[in-house]
């Protein structure tokens, strides 16, 4: 929590920066780390929801696994500390030079999307004398209820491999000997706030797990993937987990010797982070204040990206409330943070806490504009 002590202290630190609370973060581990040990679940933290190397420190020190996405995430995952027996590489474009460097490493497993992409890794792993292990990512058209751009499992999807192809692609891995099937994997989407979402994805999956049984394939792992969201607008409450998990036990059928993966990204990360800024401008609009603070969508592009809301808070003034437009620097209209919110009297120099931003912030940042990258601060450190 940030209180008057923080505040005093960011008072010396230019704006704008990422600030981490790592008590949150912490507890947040805590809590998915009892909960996934209780029922067996192995936790592959999505590393593209945020790569800053303490937070990955500090998540891999828990025992969790990676979930990456490019060869450069992978790299970076297992600086941190993850064993790269559990690194898993997920993507619809990897590139030969990833894949290569993947299959040297020894990553526990490639989530694989298309036929080509599994004739590639073969081939690639064959270069090195090696077996990759793969899960299809099966495309499961589950609408995930969520904003279109992370909506990631329905039928125009580019994701996953449709369930009309499964045999076809099973004998084809059956011929390729430089990889060999571990399981099913999934991703629907993200910022699920909306729990039967998975409870349909579980019962696809038993569906699709009966296909594999009458075929006597044995998967060793399902895959659920990440997605679960939250509370933006109570940015204080902690994600669902114990009812996350409660629902995955209750409704998915394990079968003896299987292991659950999955893969949370936003919902460990989300919450511990803030972005701070300090308003520059109070400036009339027509019909609205404008709060010109000097954090951007280069900054936090998911409001201009997802039409994203982030609960907004300015943390020196405890005035009237007014109702405020709070944009951005950038020249580009898409970069506001919220239209007409209530803040108490805003004035320029006022520091400002746009929280909720520890996931697809800062990874997401960009130098558009030539702006600099924000820091990052950590609560341990203040
Ligand atoms: C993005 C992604 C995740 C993480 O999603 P969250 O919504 O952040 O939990 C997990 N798995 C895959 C394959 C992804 O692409």
């Amino acid at each position: 929590m940030i209180n008057f002590k923080t505040l005093e202290k960011f008072r010396d630190i230019p704006t704008p920066f990422y600030y981490y609370d790592l008590d949150i973060l912490r507890s947040t581990l805590d809590e998915v780390k009892t909960e996934s040990e209780k029922l067996g679940y192995k936790v592959h933290y999505a590393v593209k929801a945020n790569h800053n190397h303490r937070l990955l420190k500090i998540i891999s020190s828990y025992g969790f696994g990676a979930d990456c996405v490019s060869g450069n995430e992978v790299a970076a995952a297992i600086n941190a500390g993850f064993s790269p027996s559990d690194v898993v590489f997920a993507g619809v474009g990897k590139t030969d030079k990833d894949i290569v460097a993947a299959i040297k490493a020894g990553i526990f497993c490639f989530n694989c999307e298309s036929i080509p992409e599994l004739e590639v890794i073969n081939h690639l792993a064959s270069q090195q004398n090696k077996v990759a292990q793969i899960a299809l990512r099966i495309n499961p058209y589950i609408d995930a209820h969520t904003h279109k751009y992370i909506t990631t499992g329905i039928e125009e999807s580019k994701f996953g491999i449709n369930t009309w192809e499964i045999e076809e692609v099973v004998k084809i891995i059956y011929g390729l000997k430089n990889i060999r099937l571990l399981g099913m994997h999934f991703h629907i989407g993200s910022q699920i706030t909306s729990l039967p979402v998975f409870k349909s994805l579980c019962l696809k999956i038993n569906e699709l797990q009966q296909w594999f049984v009458t075929h006597n394939i044995d998967l060793e792992i399902i895959n659920v993937g990440g997605g679960l969201g939250i509370d933006y607008e109570n940015p204080d409450n902690n994600p669902r987990f114990q009812e996350y998990f409660s629902l995955l036990n209750e409704f998915i059928d394990v079968l003896p010797d299987q292991i659950l993966h999955m893969e949370p990204g936003r919902s460990i990360i989300g919450q511990c982070g803030s972005l701070i800024s300090r308003v520059l401008f109070i400036k009339n609009g027509s019909n609205t204040q404008f709060a010109i603070i000097d954090a951007g969508m280069t900054d936090l592009i998911r409001p201009a990206l997802y039409q994203a809301h982030h609960k907004i808070e300015n943390l020196s003034s405890q005035g009237k409330i007014i109702r405020y437009d709070v944009v951005g620097p950038i020249c580009e209209s898409s970069d506001t943070f919220a239209k007409f919110i209530e803040l108490p009297e805003t004035k320029r120099g006022d520091i400002i806490s746009i929280r909720s931003a520890g996931a697809y912030g800062e990874a997401m940042a960009s130098r558009y504009n030539l702006r600099d990258l924000a820091e990052s601060v950590f609560s341990d450190d203040l």
